[in-house]
């Protein structure tokens, strides 16, 4: 089933603001124990703990939100992948094919105390043929005798090797302004919400669930202006494609259309790039096949969107092949699996026959509608008021923890603190959640609800 929705209990609130636009990606590549988990650990400010390795079993969040000098970028560890069949030296090859695709820069890490290896060498030709940026990581110079294990690796000919120890923090300051200076340019254009460029679409879902044949089918009909991203180099895999009398940005597109490429043992780049879809795009269309049970990663997805606080909608597809026992048993379906995005606008279409295509851009347009509501708070205080009022918190221990008051911190997704009296339970904070959708739409999109508790 779906993991549940977790509505975020934390003390302190940051708020983000509401119209910056994606964060660039920092990708981190390097060959098995060179440091890469520990040096995303230490840029994170172990912040966010790393998941640790289990041999055989692929990590299932890859991506970071990280801020340096007030610079928001999402580092993605590479290392969340395991070497197949095929072996070390084509995994990493395959890694760093992949990083260059999806990163604005790259973060190569070699073990100084190791030296380049021909594996490093390899890695090397990848990185320079993609005119990526590349930051050169010489990792494990834990002291200043290892400084010259650093200089060796000028070697590498893909410039000035940054001295670091992942473990200790030394030099990882500077190794973070070299990121930053090679992060693009923060491009104002391209911020969120309805100001600047297309709205960013990202089509999800399993393997053959219909993505390409549904962007074979939206692009086809409706002219799409490929070329229209080429004079960037921020985002060289996406199209613009023209629905409803507006231009659409469809993220990742390339991924979509070159998914043959990477069939086996799939699921680290499945989840890796969905992650970094949904880091660009601003609502996520979930593709399901509507002729076969729902999966477990069909579930995962959609929990990934959610996680993520991008509005959502369900695309149900191949709906040509229905008939109506299955029509019938995909109800309850959905109604017993899919209850924490029962708020999704849902459309059921057919990639084949074109079936209702033309319900997808309504769908969107509500879901991205949902996600920038903004309530006034005097209308929120009057909500909790007439709740707190009629439907009070279950005494707990001789107390009744109260919502004192509440506001509403950001949008996209819509974001709420509620001050209260003492900790409210689970079931209590779903109701609440429930009621605000009843009470002011929210359609399509998740709700970030927070706790500040006065004691
Ligand atoms: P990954 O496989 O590239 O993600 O490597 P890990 O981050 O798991 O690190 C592999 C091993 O190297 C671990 O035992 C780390 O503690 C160690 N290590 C990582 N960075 C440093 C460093 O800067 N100095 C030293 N001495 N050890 C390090
Ligand atoms: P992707 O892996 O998600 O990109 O899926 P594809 O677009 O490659 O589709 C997988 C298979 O499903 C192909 O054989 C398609 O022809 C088929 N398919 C896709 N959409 C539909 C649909 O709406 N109806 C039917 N009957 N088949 C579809």
């Amino acid at each position: 089933t779906v993991s549940e929705y977790e509505i975020e209990t934390v003390d302190v609130v940051e708020d983000v603001g509401e119209d910056e636009g994606p964060a660039p990606v920092v990708a981190v590549v390097g060959r098995p124990n060179v440091g890469k988990s520990t040096l995303v650990n230490r840029i994170l400010g172990r912040r966010e703990a790393v998941v640790e390795d289990v041999p055989g079993v692929t990590r299932d969040r890859v991506a970071y939100d990280a801020t340096w000098s007030g610079r928001r970028f999402t580092v993605v560890d590479t290392g969340g992948w395991l070497p197949d069949a095929s072996g070390l030296a084509a995994a990493i090859a395959e890694q760093a094919r992949l990083a260059v695709e999806l990163a604005d820069v790259v973060m190569f890490v070699v073990d100084a105390t190791v030296g380049a290896t021909d594996v490093d060498e390899a890695v090397v030709e990848i990185l320079r043929g993609s005119g990526k940026p590349v930051v050169l990581v010489a990792n494990k110079v834990d002291d200043i005798g290892a400084e010259a294990d650093a200089a060796g690796l000028w070697s590498l000919g893909i410039g000035e090797p940054h001295p670091v120890s992942a473990l200790h923090g030394r030099g990882s300051g500077d190794l973070l302004d070299a990121v930053l200076e090679a992060l693009p340019q923060e491009a104002p254009a391209e911020t969120f919400g309805d100001t600047g460029g297309p709205r960013r679409v990202a089509l999800l879902g399993r393997p053959n669930v219909g993505k390409s044949s549904l962007l074979n089918k939206l692009a086809g009909e409706n002219r799409a202006v490929v070329d229209a991203v080429a004079g960037t180099t921020r985002d060289p895999v996406d199209e613009m494609i023209e629905l409803g009398g507006k231009t659409w940005r469809f993220i990742d597109t390339a991924g979509i259309r070159r998914r043959h490429r990477e069939n086996q043992g799939a699921d680290f780049y499945a989840t890796l790039r969905t992650q970094s879809a949904l880091e660009r795009a601003e609502v996520a269309v979930v593709l399901v096949d509507a002729d076969e049970p729902l999966a477990e990663q069909d579930l995962r997805i959609i929990s990934m969107v959610i996680d993520s606080g991008r509005a959502l909608v369900v695309a149900y597809n191949k709906w040509d092949l229905l008939d109506e026992e299955r029509r019938h048993y995909l109800e309850r379906e959905i109604d017993r699996q899919l209850h924490n995005a029962r708020w999704a606008p849902r459309v059921n279409v057919s990639a084949k026959t074109g079936r209702h295509m033309e319900k997808l851009v309504p769908g969107i347009e509500t879901a991205l509608e949902g996600w920038s509501t903004r309530v006034p708070t005097s209308k929120l205080n009057q909500f909790f008021a007439d709740l707190v009022n009629s439907h009070p918190h279950p005494v707990r221990g001789g107390k009744q923890p109260r919502v004192l008051f509440a506001t509403q911190a950001g949008v996209r997704p819509p974001r709420f603190v509620l001050f209260t009296s003492g900790f409210l339970e689970e079931g209590y904070r779903r109701f609440i959640e429930r009621r605000l959708r009843e009470e002011f739409g929210f359609a399509g999109t998740p709700l970030d609800i927070a706790m500040k508790i006065r004691e």
